[in-house]
């Protein structure tokens, strides 16, 4: 027996520094190489963003992500979660490379980005057909993730023993086009993730508002829908609600945390004991329309919440419901869009126009002192005169009447969450009464009174 035998066993007993004899005894060869095991730790550090048109950055919070580590030396999985700003540092693991010369390592990182957490889950299918009832397919479908929208990207690296933590800077924009450690990479989809970031961390910041009140969240499926327009929410069961967006609408944050904000009011009134029923249909709708009680209710209050929660996040222009704040749409035709802190119309009621509910609802919290006769209103209406001839001064409010609430504002706590929580009955008058109940004998009752006046309400 001539040959040499480097086997493992003497491969073992080098790196546990054991001594193990030769029993070949071959002192005719000279080993050439030293070879080991080698053992290469691996962490990443994440970070993914969308990056709107005008360079605003919405982190995609608590995205759950799956990292793949593949070399010729083994494969690692890891499964995790971004924090709340869409970053995540994390040790993978180690790949062990047994009788090996080199010391580094190609590796290729494959990053797998779900747009699902505990309150959105993204998908672009229609994950309610099937011959189960609608509310168990949903929930089937998302415990399978069926169909869910996600980003996938690769990277190619070469690492040492040494090597830290690998950096993946992961930018959505605005026009399919994702930027990678600073490469550009095509993508599609990109309204994915500008709907799962801004609805995520509306729902994030809800959340904190009141969380005494212990209101029960089950996951809201969005599904981006390329046969229909609009947007709108369903109510699917007492628990689970469905929205279903259009891709025109996909790009306008407003559009869509309007339909948030149906789903906030809806999971309120639900978890209520006993719980509110309300059950509303609205086709298509415009503030300045006249509509039911009900429909007017619940447009106004997703319009209220959407202008509130948006501009406070910086989704939406504060004060307005507009198309544009992050420049994902140009300012067309779109039906949806109005200023909620100067609201005019010519139906001077409060109780049927969803515009008015909205703009009641914004001023309760906010601190800006309205008046028909202020300088903003009549530069308003010297820009509309054209379009309105019949524009006036009271289109915008009674006049005697302000919402001048300054000192002695709502929490937007109470305006958008604890009054429908403590509402007897759901409608607008319900949430008066919850109004009255709170602020009995208190500054905040006698402001939001004159502000409700103001705005063409009852005298409560
Ligand atoms: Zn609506």
């Amino acid at each position: 027996m001539n040959a040499p035998n480097l086997g493992n066993n003497h491969f073992t007993a080098q790196t546990n520094n054991h001594q193990i004899p030769n029993h070949f005894g071959n002192h005719n060869n000279h080993p050439t190489t030293a070879q080991k095991n080698r053992i290469f730790p691996v962490s990443l550090d994440l970070d993914v963003n969308y990056l709107s048109p005008n360079r605003k950055k919405i982190p995609l919070s608590l995205a759950k992500v799956k990292i793949e580590i593949k070399s010729l030396c083994g494969n690692i999985i890891n499964e995790n979660e971004l924090n709340d700003l869409g970053f995540l540092q994390v040790s993978i693991g180690t790949i062990t490379c047994l009788n090996s010369i080199s010391k580094t390592l190609d590796i290729e990182v494959d990053v797998t980005v779900k747009l699902s957490n505990k309150y959105i889950y993204i998908t672009d299918t229609d994950i309610t057909t099937g011959p189960l009832p609608i509310a168990d397919n949903i929930r089937d479908a998302i415990k399978k993730e069926k169909n869910l929208g996600h980003y996938s990207f690769k990277l190619n690296g070469k690492i040492t023993k040494k090597t830290g933590a690998l950096s993946i800077n992961h930018i959505i924009t605005g026009d399919n086009i994702s930027i990678i450690n600073g490469a550009v990479q095509t993508n599609v989809g990109s309204n994915f993730a500008l709907i799962y970031a801004c609805l995520t961390n509306a729902m994030r910041f809800t959340d904190t508002l009141a969380p005494d009140l212990k209101i029960k969240w089950e996951v809201l499926p969005v599904f981006i829908d390329s046969s229909h327009t609009g947007a709108r929410v369903f109510m699917v069961d007492s628990t689970i609600d469905l929205m279903q967006i259009s891709i025109g609408y996909s790009w306008v944050p407003s559009a869509f945390l309007h339909e948030l904000g149906h789903h906030v009011m809806f999971r309120i009134y639900n978890s209520v004991t006993p719980p509110l029923v309300f059950i509303v249909s609205t086709s298509i709708h415009r503030p300045c329309d006249a509509l039911g009680t009900n429909e007017a209710w619940a447009e106004g209050y997703a319009s209220g919440y959407a202008s509130i929660i948006g501009g406070h996040l910086g989704y939406v222009k504060a004060g307005t419901l507009d198309l544009e704040a992050l420049g994902t749409v140009s300012p067309t035709t779109l039906l949806y869009s109005f200023l909620v802190e100067r609201y005019g119309c010519h139906m001077p009621s409060l109780d049927n126009d969803e515009g008015r509910i909205a703009a009641l609802i914004y001023d309760l919290a906010d601190f800006a002192k309205d008046s028909i006769w202020d300088n903003e209103v009549v530069v308003l209406i010297n820009q509309k005169k054209n379009e309105f001839p019949g524009i006036n001064q009271h289109w915008f409010g009674l006049s005697n009447g302000v919402d001048d609430n300054g000192a002695a504002p709502i929490d937007i706590d109470v305006a958008l969450i604890r009054l429908l929580y403590e509402s007897k009955v759901p409608s607008l008058k319900g949430y008066f009464d919850a109004l009255k109940v709170k602020y009995a004998g208190k500054t905040e009752l006698l402001k939001a009174q004159e502000t409700i006046y103001y705005n063409y309400g009852p005298t409560i």
